[in-house]
Parts: C-alpha cells; structure tokens; sequence
C-alpha cells in the first residue's frame, strides 16, 4: 500500500467522522479515526493521535484541519505501521460498498449539476448504513429530490466513468499524471449540497435576476455560477482545486460581498457569468491563446472584484480620510481591498484554493488578479480606452495576455448595458440608489454633491443616454467586433440607449 493509498483510506475514515462537515478535527476524533485503521495492537493510539494533535493544530485552536493533518503527519503514521500489516489492512479496510462509495465521490464533480444532489444522495445512502431501510429510500428519493429515473443516474455515471478512463489515457507528461491524480485523489471530498437552479451560463442573456428570485439565499446565485463555471471548464480538475474547499471559499466571499443596492454579490456572480461569456461565446481564449491559468485567474478576478464593497466611491471614502484611504494612501483604494480580501480569504486552512498549485502558478495567478482587479478602478478607463481603440486590432493578441484580461474584466464590470432592456435598467436602478444614498450623506455632512449623487436633480435616463454614447459604446464597439459570437451585444445597448432616449 502506497502513501497515496493509505491516505485515501484516512481520508475517508476522517470525513465519516467529521461529522458536522467542517473539515477539522478534535483530538477525540484523531483518536477515533486511527483506531478505525487498526494500526495494530503494539502501536500506542493515544499517544499517536497526542504527537498529531500537537504538531498539527494552531495556537489557540482546540482542532486542526484534516487536510493539513493528512498532509504533514502521514509519514508519522505510516513509520508506525509494518508494511506487510498495512498492506493487509489496506485489502480488508477497502469493502466494496468502500470502493462504491469512492468511485462516486470520484466522479461527483463531474457529474452535471443537476444529477449532483442524487449521486450524493446514494453516497449519504451506502455510506449511512441503512442501505436497505425502506422508508427512508422511497420518501426522500422519491419525493423530494425528484429522482428522475435510475436509468438516468446510471446512464450518467458510467459516461463519467468513461470520462475518468479518457484522463487517464489522455495524459502524457508525468507532471499533468501527478496533476490528474491528485486531483482525482482530492475528488472523493463531499460536493456541496446546493438547491437546483434553472438557468444556462451559456446564455447570453442571462437574466441574473431570475436566478436570484429562485434562491431564498443570495449567496446561493454565486456558489450556482461559480460553480457551473468551474466545471465547464473543468478547474477542479485542471488546477488541483478540491471542490469542498472552493465551496468553503465561496461561502466565504458570498458572505463578504455587503448587501449594498448594486454593489453585491449578485453583481459579483452576474460579472463572472459575464467573464465566462467572454472566454466561451466570445472565443477569447482561442483569440488571445489563453492558457488555463488565464480562464482561472479571470473567472476568479469576476468573482472577487467588488468584494466587501462599502457602497460608497474611492472618492467618498478619500475625502473622509477613512481608514481605508489611509491603508492604502489613496491609489485605488476600494480595488486594492477588494483584491487583498479575497487572498486574505484564501489565507484560511480550509479556504486555501490554491495549495494543489506549484508555487510559480499561484504566483502567475495572484499577479493577474491583482493587475485585473486594480483596472477595474475607473480612473484607468481613459488609458484601457486608449488601448482598445488603437492597439486591440493591430497585434496578436497572445503578446498581450495580462492587457486581454484586465481590458475585458472592466468591460465585465460595466457590461449590464449589453444584458436585456429589463435586466440592465433594474441594474442602472440599483447603481443609482446607491450613488444617490452616498449623496444622501455628503449632504447631511454640508458637502456638495454632483448632479450623478443627487437624487432631487438626476436625471436618469439623460445620464444613462450620455453614459452608454460616451463611455460604453466606445469601448465596447471595438472589443465586441473582436468577439464576433457576442458582436450582437451592440445592438442590445443601441436598443438600451434608444429605450433611455424615448425616456427623456
Ligand atoms: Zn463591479
């Protein structure tokens, strides 16, 4: 039995303890699992599982993460063990209702979305051991999770099968082999339980909103999209990113985003949609010659890029010498947050998305968010303007990479003007609340307040008529003609223009 093996074994003994899902564990629960592997009779349990807990868990906690516990005490457990007598132990732990129940965790994240909750409904089934009660099968498959058909959930898991075979007859190189395998390893984590949501990432007129109307939740649109993202183009796999620890991730930037009128997190998960429309419909990655840690690093960036957004402007918050003004000596003050967050996010053992990455990778990724989130700053749209219209067609643009990227997420972020006549004014709304709440205040404060913050002399539509000519379709025009599937966003904010127009 290798240590890959037997990590796997710990894995899945852990987590079956590990029962409130937090991935962490207490020195009881060390105790338990490793009495579960039977280490054998002359290896002191107790003792053990103490030598773990100390080394692994950080001040001031009363647990540790498995996760880093499996990584950093493995060796420890393994010299304990004769190799005949792990071997051994290793045919007898695997029972085939083990191996079932790993080979559907395996293919899990891969399975679509909507057949996800019925696969781990037969994981939470064979793992439970109550496989043959038949009450409990019959109500709650049957019932609440609308299980299709068994048909379907086997026609679907031996596709997936067949897609686990193709990595790895597909993979040539050793390092992308330790990277498949890896990740596979990785896989039997416990997906996420989400609620099924009707909507297509693919569409390009995604209506954020209903999406948003279908969740009791907010948080949920953006594990939705983040997810559906993540999968379409296959970043768990490609990038070594465990999806219980992106769920964890994800919860924790959801929460993070405020609950502002615009700047939240459905403008957050509405934006990455956006990025991944730009990458899939528009082609970008085949125009630009983007490589994975491009699609991740810009998908991400959408995700982050307003995070914990006070609903106030850089300028707001420099004229009141706030505490972030000071931070970060008034240079993009709001975008130098929203990116520092996020990685501060990461920082948290259970959060850190980027461990399975070599440290070149995650470097090259932290460098393109940053420079990507920063260019969301408006004061740089003149320069990003600049760039489009005069250099965008002249070179290839796979010199340019880091530009394509940090260009295209601030059209994301402004992109509303290309959604649906109803979509993109409910957003023009909320954007307005918020700058005339903003408004609200400078007043109170004796300030004067520019005609965009007021709410007793803004006119909405005028501004909006002057925004989209002045701002949008400059910008927009050039980078749309490069992206010829979603060149028809044009006339979809022409039509918002002239719906602004007929207003006034
Ligand atoms: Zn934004």
């Amino acid at each position: 039995m290798d240590d890959n093996s037997l990590r796997n074994q710990l894995r899945i003994v852990f987590e079956q303890i590990d029962k409130d899902k937090s991935g962490t564990l207490s020195l009881d629960e060390i105790e338990e699992g490793l009495k579960m592997v039977n280490l054998g009779s002359e290896v002191n349990i107790k003792e053990i599982a103490q030598e773990i807990f100390n080394e692994t868990k950080t001040d001031g906690l009363n647990t540790v993460s498995y996760e880093s516990f499996l990584a950093w005490n493995l060796r420890k457990i393994t010299s304990k063990i004769a190799r005949g007598q792990a071997s051994a132990l290793a045919e007898m732990f695997i029972s085939p209702a083990f191996k079932v129940v790993n080979i559907l965790k395996t293919v899990l994240p891969m399975v679509p979305y909507e057949k996800s909750l019925e696969v781990q409904w037969c994981i939470d089934q064979i793992s439970g051991g109550e496989i043959y009660s038949a009450g409990k099968i019959t109500k709650q498959s049957l019932d609440t999770t609308s299980l299709t058909t068994d048909t379907l959930l086997i026609i679907g898991f031996f596709s997936n099968m067949n897609k686990v075979k193709q990595i790895e007859n597909d993979v040539n190189s050793s390092a992308e082999i330790q990277r498949k395998r890896k990740s596979l390893n990785m896989s039997i984590f416990r997906r996420p339980s989400m609620p099924p949501l009707d909507a297509d990432i693919n569409d390009i007129d995604l209506n954020i909103f209903n999406l948003r109307s279908q969740v009791s939740n907010p948080n949920h649109v953006l594990h939705f999209i983040s997810d559906k993202v993540f999968n379409h183009w296959d970043l768990y796999n490609k990038m070594s990113i465990d999806p219980k620890t992106f769920n964890k991730y994800t919860e924790r930037v959801a929460e993070g985003y405020r609950d502002n009128p615009y700047h939240n997190n459905i403008h957050a998960a509405d934006v990455m949609q956006f990025c991944h429309l730009v990458l899939y419909k528009g082609n970008l990655v085949e125009i630009a010659k983007l490589d994975t840690i491009h699609i991740l690093s810009f998908v991400l960036a959408g995700m982050i890029h307003d995070l914990k957004h006070p609903g106030v402007t850089n300028s707001f918050i420099e004229a009141n010498l706030d505490e972030l003004a000071l931070m970060y000596n008034d240079r993009s003050v709001l975008e130098n947050f929203h990116v520092s967050e996020a990685f501060r996010i990461s920082q948290n053992a259970n959060c850190n998305i980027f461990e399975g990455l070599e440290k070149e990778e995650f470097r090259m990724i932290r460098h393109l968010i940053i420079r990507s989130v920063l260019g969301t700053d408006v004061q740089y749209h003149g320069i990003q303007l600049g760039w489009v219209q005069n250099k965008l067609q002249n070179q290839p643009l796979s010199n340019e990479k880091e530009t394509v990227l940090e260009v295209f997420l601030h059209a994301a972020d402004i992109s509303h003007s290309t959604r649906q006549w109803e979509v993109h004014h409910s957003w023009s709304s909320l954007l307005q609340e918020e700058f005339f709440a903003q408004g609200d205040i400078e007043k109170q404060m004796g300030r004067t307040v520019i005609s965009l913050f007021d709410r007793e002399k803004a006119s909405v539509p005028s501004l909006q008529l002057g925004f989209i000519n002045g701002v949008i379709l400059p910008y927009f025009s050039p980078l749309l003609k490069l992206t010829p599937e979603i060149e028809s966003y044009i006339r979809s904010i022409e039509k918002n223009r002239d719906y602004w127009a007929e207003l006034i």
